[in-house]
């Protein structure tokens, strides 16, 4: 078969050689204590790629001591000398995107290109971020009654603990580790157990990069609870930053709640994707391609219910099934693929459920895809209009290829049906209507609102969710502040005294 260069079985052989596949600790490789290990699998083969070290609870523990450790000097560095770093990490990043995107693909399964969009979107955390480093302030004022002096400033808030999730493996450590290193924390960085070895390659290029032992360790395993939990709940850990499920980051903020830990929560969607019968349809179906199958459908931010005007449902369905019929399904390292494989068979079986849920309730079948035979866990992409209300898919994160019409018939029902959801995460609307996008801006609940584009995601913008889609802001000139407090000083009025030699005048 036909690979794109750099995507041949010898690279492939020898970018997995190349992960260190043990854990970080104190600067130091090491293997887990009890010598336990875990199999990575290529989902598109369903073949184990590589074992790494599986860490108990006692490994957890110790790269937090380590970021304990380091904390203090890493805190005490120059701003610039924490910039300087993480942009050689930029740099190396980028000088290894090749080979940082195959190992996404061969561990991940997304389609090659978009493994390599994810390193230029996830190396860009870390130059935003560095640049960021040397921008923060504090302020100066007058208190209210005049009768003295308000200062600010901002430190680190401490060793933090970063769990990751498996479909942006690169991407979602970038957007923690980069302002966790530029605010001065030490960080634990937990990656999700399909995905381990984009991580522990980062986590190379970090140390050649520069950055201190115990600044950053890395503990993969495959009992995260286990692990996560007693460093929740120790006292010396500082900041807890989840990317995954809203279940998941319940059951933290759970446990967070006890020491009252601060957290930030990057959670579940069900995005609203409107198209409003002004709309421009091509831009629109080109937006929904994007925003619907982007890593295989697999992203918090993918559209997961697309809400057409009455007027032009037919024609917006009629063009989205004449792209997807283009659509090829395979291995994410095969030229020319556009869906590679679902990351599990449990994924696989979440698109049955909710296509089967969607049919029974009344939904039309347009392009009916569904699984793949072979090794590998495919779903070719499935379209289906008139979605019932009702119906499971409307309520719940497909997280696979499958394109769920429903239509409204005002601005109202459009607002009301996008917002009839426990999440908030991103919405997107199509509309020529100025004043329409800037209503929409103020009453769909979301946190971010993709106007005329399929894709939000950028480093300089505040990414983050309303509702149960979580708390805080990643990227932007927001996300260094979630590693940051602010201590507040009061000083008397430096005129109180009338003698004083400067008086005001
Ligand atoms: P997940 O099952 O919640 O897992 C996320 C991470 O949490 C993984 O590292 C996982 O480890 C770990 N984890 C699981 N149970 C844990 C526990 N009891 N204690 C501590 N850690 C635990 O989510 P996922 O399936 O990997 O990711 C998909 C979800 O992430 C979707 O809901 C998606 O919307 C969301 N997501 C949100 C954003 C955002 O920015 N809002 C971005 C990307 C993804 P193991 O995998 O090793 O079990």
């Amino acid at each position: 078969m036909t690979r794109l260069p750099g995507a041949s079985p010898d690279d492939v052989r020898r970018v997995l050689d190349a992960v260190p596949t043990g854990l970080l600790v104190g600067g130091r490789w090491q293997p887990a204590e009890s010598g336990a290990t875990f199999d990575v699998r290529d989902p598109a083969t369903g073949d184990v790629v590589a074992q790494v070290a599986d860490a108990g609870p006692a490994d957890g523990l110790r790269a937090l001591d380590a970021a304990v450790e380091a904390g203090p000097a890493w805190a005490a560095t120059a701003p610039r000398e924490r910039a300087d770093v993480l942009r050689r990490a930029f740099d190396l990043v980028i000088e290894h995107a090749d080979d940082l995107a195959l190992l996404m693909t061969v561990e991940m399964g997304k389609p090659l290109a978009e493994s390599r969009g994810e390193v230029t979107y996830g190396a860009e955390f870390l130059r935003w971020f560095s640049e960021e480093a040397v921008r923060v302030a504090g302020r100066y004022g007058t208190n209210p009654e005049g009768t003295g002096r308000t200062l600010t400033l901002q430190r680190p808030v401490g060793p933090c603990l970063l769990v990751t999730p498996w479909n942006f493996p690169l991407a979602m450590a970038t957007r923690k580790i980069a302002p966790a290193l530029a605010a001065g924390c030490t960080v634990v960085v937990k990656p999700a157990d399909l995905t381990p070895l984009t991580t522990l390659a980062l986590a190379a290029l970090l140390e050649q990069a520069g950055v201190p032992a115990g600044v950053v360790s890395v503990v993969t395993t495959s009992r995260a609870g286990d692990v996560c939990e007693p460093l929740i709940r120790d006292p010396r850990l500082r900041k807890l930053s989840f990317t995954g499920s809203t279940p998941v980051g319940s059951t933290l903020l759970a446990q967070a709640s006890e020491r009252v830990l601060r957290t930030s929560m990057e959670l579940g969607g069900n995005a609203p994707f409107l198209v409003f019968d002004d709309a421009d349809l091509d831009a629109a179906v080109d937006g929904a391609m994007q925003a619907k199958f982007r890593n295989v459908g697999q992203a918090c931010t993918a559209a997961n219910r697309f809400l057409v005007h009455d007027a032009v449902a037919d024609e917006f369905v009629r063009r989205v099934v004449g792209r997807v019929r283009e659509a090829r399904v395979g291995s994410g390292l095969d030229e020319g693929t556009t869906i590679g494989p679902l990351i599990d068979e449990r994924a696989v079986d979440k698109a049955r459920d909710l296509v089967r849920d969607a049919v029974e309730r009344g939904a039309t079948v347009e392009v009916e895809g569904g699984e793949v035979d072979g090794p590998g866990t495919y779903w070719a992409p499935t379209v289906l209009s008139d979605v019932q209300p009702g119906s499971e898919i409307l309520r719940t994160e497909v997280f696979g290829p499958v394109l769920a019409v429903s239509t409204f018939r005002d601005e109202a029902e459009a607002v009301r049906l996008a917002n009839d959801t426990e999440y908030g995460l991103v919405s997107y609307a199509y509309t020529r209507d100025l004043a329409r996008a800037q209503r929409l801006a103020e009453t769909l609940e979301t946190g971010m609102l993709g106007l005329d584009v399929g894709v939000v995601s950028n480093a300089g913008a505040p990414f983050g969710g309303v509702k149960a889609s979580g708390l805080g802001r990643e990227g932007g000139a927001e996300g260094i502040h979630e590693y940051l407090e602010t201590v507040y000083l009061m000083t008397p009025d430096p005129f109180a005294d009338a003698s004083a030699p400067a008086a005001r005048s």
